[in-house]
């Protein structure tokens, strides 16, 4: 899978690996409890931290980053990612 380990020479020998900021990476902003419920159709999604965007990988709050239902079932896309992705949907007129 993703690898985030691709950092050589800024690293002091730990690798700092898959760990959520504290802050959300879109919208800068701490990260609060009510941040952390995603929403997922008509249900809400209770996180303890940050989920990834799977397009730019950038851990986004709950008002940043959203559950669509793009591909198959749920992606979890940031807004600016969503955005173009549909863009580019309507652009290519389906398949
Ligand atoms: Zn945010
Ligand atoms: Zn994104």
């Amino acid at each position: 899978m993703l690898s985030y380990c691709q950092r050589p020479g800024s690293g002091t020998g730990a690798c700092k690996t898959m760990e959520p900021p504290g802050s959300c990476q879109s919208c800068r902003q701490a990260v609060t409890a009510s941040r952390l419920q995603y929403r997922r159709g008509d249900t809400i999604v209770h996180n303890h931290a940050l989920l990834q965007c799977d397009i730019c990988e950038r851990y986004a709050c709950a008002e940043c980053l959203r559950v669509y239902n793009i591909y198959s079932g749920y992606d979890f896309l940031c807004h600016e990612c969503a955005r173009e992705l549909e863009q580019a949907r309507v652009k290519g007129g389906g398949h």
